[in-house]
């Protein structure tokens, strides 16, 4: 047993957001599951398995995670986001049948020197406003007509990335700028993600990305929660309480004595910290479920532990087991009352806190 906190992954829910946001994209579209970052810590393979049967493909950055989604059987699309980084990676991205995003002159100069035994889907990154990857405006005519030219280069699909689809902004003005590209028409589009696909159903494009929607948690937590998306949570991260104690008025909690009691209070320490990818910067009041009840975290996070308020819960006591997030327990307001997102709270579960992956696809 050891330490008591772990995560679990539930593959069904997961295969439930994948449906839901090939449903969301409608017939005829191409919905790739972004699973960059271990699947925003979630596990490549479990969640690629849970999904095998349905997925049209996926995104991802390393050429590691789709060497090793091919050598799991996977022949779907597989789309690399930022492309490869060095010329000498064009070779296995042939050889592996990758999709790459070309954002730069370098990348269409080192695809001028490949023979792939495929022709490469290439899909052409256009900077709208995001002002990150990709050609300029003014740049994509030209970059067309190189990439057109090229013997190895099959399909080639416009992208662009917005900056603000979960916010006020929205995607208007990046749309506009995207419409009007040379391309367009005669090329299949790739324009949203999550955010996108759950408010702009209309203007998704051919290939959507979706991403944290596929982990259950919503892309724009201010504007709709995931249940209220018809989300499921997919991950739930748990421990328990490992120690009470109990305090007098004026006694305080933790290091920088930031929390001090008013009244007579019980606190309990739980098993999670910093170190097991717990928000560190969770202030005093983040929810969390002690024994299926919410109650408040108390003080500063430290690296292995944290506590919580017991004053009202008498019966939990040490061995009472803790949801830190999960189903109860939404990881956008452990993130919210944070100041950070659930994806960061998903991508930052540490390789110390072990992971059961339960559902359809977690026998394999
Ligand atoms: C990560 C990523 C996505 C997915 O974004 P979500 O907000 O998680 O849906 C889509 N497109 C690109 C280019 C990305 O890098």
């Amino acid at each position: 047993m050891g330490r008591p906190i772990h995560a679990t992954i539930d593959l069904a829910a997961f295969r439930h957001n994948y449906l839901l946001a090939r449903q969301l994209a409608g017939p005829g579209r191409t919905t790739l599951a972004v699973v960059k970052a271990d699947a925003y810590g979630h596990g490549l393979l479990p969640c690629a398995r849970a999904i095998a049967d349905v997925v049209d493909g996926f995104a991802l950055l390393d050429i590691e995670e789709a060497q090793c989604l091919r050598e799991a059987g996977f022949k779907q699309p597989i789309v690399l986001l930022e492309g490869f980084f060095r010329g000498a990676e064009v070779a296995q991205v042939a050889r592996l049948n990758l999709s790459p995003v070309i954002h730069s002159w370098h990348q269409v100069e080192a695809l001028s020197h490949a023979e792939p035994a495929i022709p490469m889907t290439v899909y052409l990154k256009v900077n709208t406003g995001m002002n990150r990857l990709g050609f300029a405006m003014v740049e994509v005519a030209s970059a067309l007509s190189r990439l057109g030219a090229l013997p190895g280069v099959g399909e080639i699909i416009l992208m662009t990335h917005f900056a603000d689809a979960d916010g006020e902004s929205g995607i208007a003005c990046q749309l506009d700028r995207f419409s009007r590209l040379p391309g367009q028409g005669a090329l299949r589009s790739s324009v949203a993600n999550s955010a996108t696909l759950l408010r702009f159903a209309n203007e998704v494009g051919d290939v959507v990305r979706p991403g944290i929607m596929l982990y259950g948690a919503s892309p724009m937590p201010a504007l709709a929660s995931a249940d209220d998306l018809g989300l499921w949570p997919v991950m739930s991260l748990a421990s328990e309480v490992i120690a009470t104690q109990d305090l007098l008025p004026g006694a305080a909690i933790g290091y920088g004595a930031t929390f001090v009691a008013d009244r007579p209070l019980r606190l309990g320490v739980v098993a999670c910290g910093y170190a097991d990818g717990y928000p560190r910067h969770a202030p005093t009041g983040t929810p969390i479920v002690v024994g299926g009840m919410r109650t408040r975290t108390l003080g500063r996070v430290s690296m292995d532990m944290l506590a919580c308020d017991l004053t009202d819960l008498p019966n939990v006591g040490v061995g009472t087991p803790v949801v830190l997030w999960g189903p109860g327990l939404p990881a956008d307001e452990v993130a919210s009352a944070a100041g950070t997102i659930s994806y960061e709270l998903f991508c930052a579960r540490a390789p110390r806190v072990p992971v059961s992956w339960v559902g359809p696809g977690s026998e394999a």
